[in-house]
């Protein structure tokens, strides 16, 4: 059961990044800052994962991890305004 309060974004689930599959043998790399994720959370976006730190808007740089909807396009994450700009 999952406690799901908030309503995410499209394509956004915030993972638990250990051992509950074992197909990755290492921790996954995030797509924003490129170093590996070693936090217990992080998210999927796009093709990659995401620090919850690093889910920011591509244009206004506003943090995106408790804004509660984020949108992915070309490679980067916007904000509901800047993507819909
Ligand atoms: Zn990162
Ligand atoms: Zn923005």
């Amino acid at each position: 059961m999952v406690n799901n309060s908030g309503h995410f974004g499209i394509g956004t689930m915030p993972v638990a990044s250990h051992n509950s599959y074992d197909h990755p043998p290492s921790p996954p790399n995030c797509a924003g800052c490129g170093y590996r994720i070693s936090d217990r959370f992080y998210y999927h976006m796009g093709d990659g994962q995401w620090h919850a730190h690093c889910l920011k808007c591509y244009r206004c740089d506003a943090r995106l991890d408790q804004a509660m909807s984020c949108y992915f396009r070309d490679g980067h994450i916007y904000c509901k305004d800047d993507y819909f700009r």
